[in-house]
Parts: C-alpha cells; structure tokens; sequence
C-alpha cells in the first residue's frame, strides 16, 4: 500500500472540516430540534475536549492504528494473513469488523460501571448537535484506540481499511449527532445502511432504556442483530428529553467540569 503521511493527513483533516461544515450549515438552516442550552455554552466545552484529545493521543501514544497495521501487513501478523483472506476480501470485512469491535466496546462501555463513568460524559450534553459527535472523556479516546490497535493487529486488518474505517467513523458520528432530519422516507432507507441522526438520537434519551439502545455508530445492522434497536423515542422527536438525570446545570457545559464529570459523584448518578 502505497499513502503518504501527507495524503493520509490531508484526507483526515479535509474529510471531517467537511463533514463538519456541512452538518454545522445544515443544522443552522434546518434545524431537527430547538436546542435548550444553544452552541454558545457548548461548543466550546466540546470542541475544547477534542482539541484535549487530538493533544492526548499525538502525545501519549507513540504510534497510529493505521502504523500498527502497517507493523502487523509486515511481521504477518493477524487471522486474515494466517488464513489467506485475500486483500479485497480482508478490506472488506475489516472495516466491517472494526465496527462490530466499537460496537461492543459502546455496549460494554455502557455495563460496566468504572467505563460508564468515562462514556456518560458523551451523554451528559443536553443538546445533541455536530459537537456532541466529537464529545468523548480523553481517557475513553485513549482506551478506544488501544481497543481498536488491539482487534486491528489480531485480525490483520490492512492499513488502508484502519484509515477506510477512521475517517468513516469520524464522518458518520458527526453526521448521525447531527441536529438535523432526514425526510422520513429517506430515513426509512437510510438506516439500514448508516445510522442516521434521528436513529442515534435515541441513544442520548434521558430514559435509561433508550439511552442503552442504539449502540451503533457507524454501520446499523449489529442493532438489530443483537437486539438493541429501537425505532423511535417513546415520547416522540419533539418530546425526547436529551442527557442523563445528571450533570443538567450549565455549569457543566465547560471543559473543566467534562473532564472531572467521571471523577465526581451525584446522588441520582446510576454508577
Ligand atoms: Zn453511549
Ligand atoms: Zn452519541
């Protein structure tokens, strides 16, 4: 495979101000939703956490997913080499696989009480717009990645599927967190092929049902394959009440309450 460092930043970067652009346009003109708090005590809290994260991994982690890929296409490592999955094949299904893998961390992520602490930090914002799409603790972004180097380097997943599948999962995440709606016949097509905002908007209901449904990101069909699909909010697209019964004040829209919220308690906090 042939990327350059170069090429590869240039899709990175120019892909997600893309997609960004074009949602935070579309969400501008043709809003889902009123949003109860509104962009100006949010985006910077959220997009000051992904300013913190993009720092974090660049400093922290001495490599890329793509680079273990590479590492592991070199050493002959991974199930695909070891069963000689041909290249299109094992692009094919490790893209596909990587999202089974981020499925179920969502799902473990949302069990298992030390790991909800980090992840209800997402479901804390009380408006889901683009920004939420990018809204993640650190620490969760830095298990995240050692998660996905470690399914990546298992599988031998090909580099050009690990950038494949990064810059989709950045692109679908801030498309489906997106304050926008699709019209309802497109929806109907749409989502079983991609999540679509108002199939994730499900997922950051205040009701603790909801909230644990819809775990998809990116790909829709492990929802329904596990069971954890849900059409619609019970109380209907204008009714649904966004975040979690903690963490409602404003304050808490700023980037040092984000950060701490894993680390403090509340007496209606459920972990
Ligand atoms: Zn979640
Ligand atoms: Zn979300």
């Amino acid at each position: 495979m042939a990327l350059s460092p170069g090429l590869e930043i240039a899709i990175r970067v120019g892909g997600s101000a893309t997609v960004f652009a074009a949602m935070a346009l579309w969400e501008w003109f043709a809003p889902r939703r009123r949003l109860i708090a509104g962009r100006t005590p949010r985006w910077p809290g959220n997009l000051g956490i992904l300013a913190i994260d993009i720092a974090a991994v660049r400093l922290l982690v001495p490599t890329t997913a793509v680079g273990v890929a590479l590492v592991a296409a070199e050493q002959g490592w991974g199930l695909f080499r070891v069963l000689g999955v041909p290249f299109w094949a094992a692009l094919v299904a490790g893209v596909i696989a990587l999202d089974l893998a981020i499925y179920l961390q969502h799902v473990v992520f949302h069990h298992v009480p030390v790991l909800w602490r980090l992840h209800r930090m997402h479901h804390a914002d009380i408006d889901i717009d683009v920004t939420t799409g990018v809204r993640f603790h650190p620490i969760e972004i830095l298990l995240s990645l050692a998660i996905k180097i470690a399914a990546l380097a298992a599988l031998g997943v090909p580099a050009i599927a690990v950038l494949i599948f990064e810059v989709l999962l950045n692109a679908t995440s801030m498309f489906n967190h997106s304050n926008v709606a699709l019209p309802p016949w497109l929806d109907a097509i749409a989502r079983w092929i991609v999540v679509t905002p108002q199939m994730h908007q499900v997922h950051h209901s205040i009701e603790r049902e909801e909230t644990d449904s819809n775990f998809g990101f990116n790909l829709p069909w492990w929802d329904r394959l596990f069971g954890t699909y849900r059409a619609a909010p019970r109380a209907g697209e204008q009714g649904i009440v966004i975040g979690l019964p903690i963490f409602r004040d404003v304050a808490e829209l700023r980037i040092t309450r984000l950060l701490t919220q894993p680390f403090r308690d509340d007496d209606s906090a459920r972990a």
